[in-house]
């Protein structure tokens, strides 16, 4: 089965929908037209596709890992999202985003950040495309990553705090719909994962389903026509997992997302409903929706795209969790064998790889690497001494 397009209401199964005020549901129409519209329009396509050839640097190459294979026992390969420019796969989905509220006529990009990464991302496709962009950040976050504050700020970009609740990543979702609600004739919401309310989880999800057709192809080219067994990433809201994993729906290959053990949504989470969508969500036994806590912030999301929600249900995909602990391990890992210094949040994923390894000894399993490790060098230096 290759992923399919969600019902005419939004639903991946029982998961996803479009939870919002009356206010915010013309918004969401809108959007969900002139996506369709432009991602059936070949002129939009190729303009994305020339934006993240010129700009981005796509394709981004696959890596086979062959003293990490030895070691650990298992063929990996890496899909090199950690190559683009910006440093992740974020730039995929926001340089769509932008250059789709640019064909609606909108001047301004509003978005919310955690780490700060899809900030940097937006006020990036903002500053190259000449719009407004205003970022809401959590006051506690804005603290504690005040380097991609400064990032953002260079770029042109407006940072705000979000000085409500737990002044985090869940705060700053909270001001930014808040924000698009009063300014939806100038602006665009650019949200950063496949979370929200319909269309953004079918959306961003196909904005970053060109690293699953470069992924599938280039593995037939490695691999003699195959694929590999297993398709591994790590899982925030879910945006890069969806991405590669778009490209195997319809094969053999098992297919496993990796959650922090302190943020395991689909892992123990049980159904509710928040920003916009329905789906597994990490919840206290009054039904309130709980901190993730994990060593990346990238991952400290309670929630997850409602469609892992959908694929773990049917049995299609399935979650891991690992710890911190096995994180760091995995880090040094990759950067002592391969020279490759990795951004936390794919750790994760070679830290399940290498915890089981015994269970995939002489597998061959594909890691989408989304990101580079340059932004949690000195958190590392601080944790390894
Ligand atoms: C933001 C981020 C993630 C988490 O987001 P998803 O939507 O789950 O992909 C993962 N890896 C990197 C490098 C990131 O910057």
């Amino acid at each position: 089965m290759a992923l399919a397009e969600p019902s005419s209401s939004g639903r991946f199964g029982e998961f996803g929908g479009r939870y919002v005020p009356e206010t915010l549901v013309p918004a969401c129409q809108e959007l969900e037209r002139a996506f369709r519209s432009a991602w059936g329009d070949p002129t939009f396509r190729s303009e994305l596709d020339g934006l993240l050839a010129d700009y981005a640097g796509r394709p981004s190459p696959l890596t086979e890992c062959h003293r990490l294979s030895e070691e650990l026992g298992v063929r990996v390969l890496l899909k090199r999202e950690d190559l683009n420019h910006t440093g992740s796969h974020k730039i995929n989905n926001v340089l769509g985003q932008a250059l789709l509220a640019k064909r609606m006529g909108k001047t301004r990009l509003v978005a919310e950040t955690g780490a700060g990464q899809h900030g940097v991302a937006s006020a990036t496709a903002a500053a190259l495309m000449g719009m407004e962009c205003m970022v809401y950040m959590g006051e506690v976050d804005m603290a504690r990553q005040a380097l991609n504050v400064f990032r953002m700020r260079l770029l042109g970009a407006e940072v705000v705090p979000a000085v409500s609740g737990s002044r985090t990543l869940k705060d700053a979702v909270n001001e930014a719909m808040r924000d698009w609600v009063a300014t939806v004739e100038t602006t665009h919401y650019c949200l950063g994962s496949v979370m929200g309310p319909h269309p953004y989880p079918w959306m961003v999800r196909e904005f970053h389903t060109v690293i699953g057709v470069e992924a599938r192809a280039q593995c037939e080219a490695l691999l003699d026509g195959g694929v590999p067994d297993v398709v591994t990433a790590c899982v925030g809201g879910g945006s890069n997992a969806i991405g590669i994993f778009s490209g195997f729906a319809d094969t053999e290959a098992e297919l496993v997302g990796v959650e922090p053990a302190g943020g395991a949504a689909v892992g123990r989470g049980v159904p509710g409903v928040v920003h916009g969508m329905k789906s597994y969500l990490m919840q206290d036994e009054f039904g309130q929706v709980q901190e993730a806590h994990s060593i990346s912030a990238g991952l400290d999301y309670p929630g997850v795209g409602p469609e892992h929600s959908f694929l773990s249900s049917i049995g299609r995909a399935r979650y891991e969790a690992v710890t911190d602990e096995q994180v760091v391990d995995a880090f040094q890992l990759l950067s002592r064998t391969e020279g490759i210094i990795p951004a936390l949040e794919p750790a994760h994923a070679l830290a399940w790889i290498s915890r089981d390894r015994d269970l995939l000894a002489g597998r061959t399993v594909l890691l989408n690497m989304s990101g580079r490790g340059d932004k949690d060098v000195a958190q590392m230096m601080e944790i390894l001494g």
